[in-house]
């Protein structure tokens, strides 16, 4: 475990755990979930307004981020915590995943992956030793190994390969770490929707060594069902004392399973990249502001939440601001769904302590079945 870095288990329920990972940057309750900051801003939000929401930490993209603005010029400017000016822990990606479903002219060899980026076009390389470079450039408190996620729909021995291809990245990647007191790095595991393939992923990293370990390939279009499948499984296969990170994850009803399974960590752009887009998650499902039965509507979007958006504002407003295209819109959108979803993350680790999570699971879905208030 590298100094200065450090995950506490507080409390489990069932499968589902509570507790808090130590950074030299703060501490990190979980589960927790990491709103996407890609290229060092999270959309529409000022970063105390993502931290009033509840948030430890969040997510940058290496991916984006060496390509624009590049990670010697962040580097240069003081690194990303002052570069975007949030003084809490940073996780990044390891560009892996964006450059396989982004950049074009892709070209994977054993050294790593050549591509162009889909900004301008121009050519860069990929590999487990210069992604570990970008992301010290970054100043990331939590590294995430260089791996390969094979695009689906793939055979079970094309998944086999690329998941020995990425045990290999994570030796290298390892090495090229090297010992960073106060910097972790996490493994990630792949294998598809393959029991043996997962476990044989899991006994490699764990024989290499990791601060945490990713659950990785899951959330690529495999559907919910797939994915907890796996996930009644794959985190068993995980050491019980270091964080398990599921990335990419999602929806309300994802995360709420995903956690049911043992989960500690996740990101997704949903809450955000949903408030720019007139969509609203609530206790009670989504909500799509746009439509005109909300435009004479006084009430907040939700009784229960205590954003900004829901306590100064009524649907009718949120509405208005939508439909005319007022930055405001996004704005308060996107504040009331991280809102919502850092709420969401303090029921689940509240009933988790309390040893409460079947209850509250099943008012979870309760609520949401029940759908949207009337209109008036
Ligand atoms: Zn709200």
């Amino acid at each position: 475990m590298a100094e200065g870095f450090g995950f506490t288990l507080k409390a489990t329920d069932g499968a589902a755990r509570t507790g808090v990972i130590h950074t030299t940057r703060g501490e990190i309750r979980t589960p927790a979930f990491m709103p996407v900051g890609t290229a060092a801003t999270v959309k529409a939000m000022m970063p105390d307004s993502v931290r009033a929401t509840g948030a430890d930490i969040l997510l940058g993209n290496t991916y984006h981020l060496m390509l624009r603005p590049g990670a010697e010029r962040v580097a240069r400017l003081g690194g990303l915590h002052k570069f975007m000016n949030w003084e809490r822990p940073i996780l990044t990606d390891s560009g892996g995943f964006q450059v396989m479903s982004l950049s074009s002219l892709r070209k994977l060899t054993e050294e790593g992956v050549t591509f162009r980026s889909h900004y301008d076009g121009s050519k860069h390389v990929l590999t487990p030793e210069r992604s570990m470079e970008i992301q010290k450039l970054l100043g990331s408190d939590i590294v995430m190994c260089f791996d390969e996620c094979p695009a689906l729909p793939a055979t079970e021995a094309e998944v086999a390969k690329s998941m020995r291809l990425s045990m290999r990245w994570a030796q290298r990647s390892r090495d090229a770490f090297g010992d960073r007191p106060g910097h972790a790095l996490f493994g990630i595991m792949q294998g598809g929707v393959t029991r043996d393939l997962r476990e044989e992923s899991a006994e490699k990293l764990k024989s290499i060594g990791f601060d945490g370990y990713a659950v990785g390939g899951l959330a690529v279009g495999e559907g919910q069902e797939a994915m907890f499948d796996v996930l009644n499984y794959a985190p068993g296969f995980l050491p019980e004392d270091k964080p398990r990170y599921l990335m990419g994850v999602g929806k309300p009803d994802d995360i709420v399973g995903a956690v049911e399974r043992g989960i500690d960590m996740m990101d997704c752009v949903l809450p955000s990249r949903s408030g720019r887009t007139a969509q609203g998650w609530t206790r009670r499902g989504q909500v799509n502001l746009r439509n005109a039965r909300h435009q004479d509507d006084p009430r907040p979007l939700d009784e229960n939440c205590s954003c900004p958006a829901c306590r100064n504002y009524s649907r009718g407003y949120l509405h208005h601001v939508i439909r005319a295209q007022e930055i405001i819109g996004s704005m308060l959108l996107t504040w009331h769904n991280l809102h919502y979803y850092q709420d969401l993350m303090q029921g689940l680790r509240d009933a988790i302590e309390a040893q409460n999570l079947k209850a509250f699971v099943a008012d979870f879905h309760a609520k949401r079945a029940e759908g949207d208030i009337d209109p008036l």
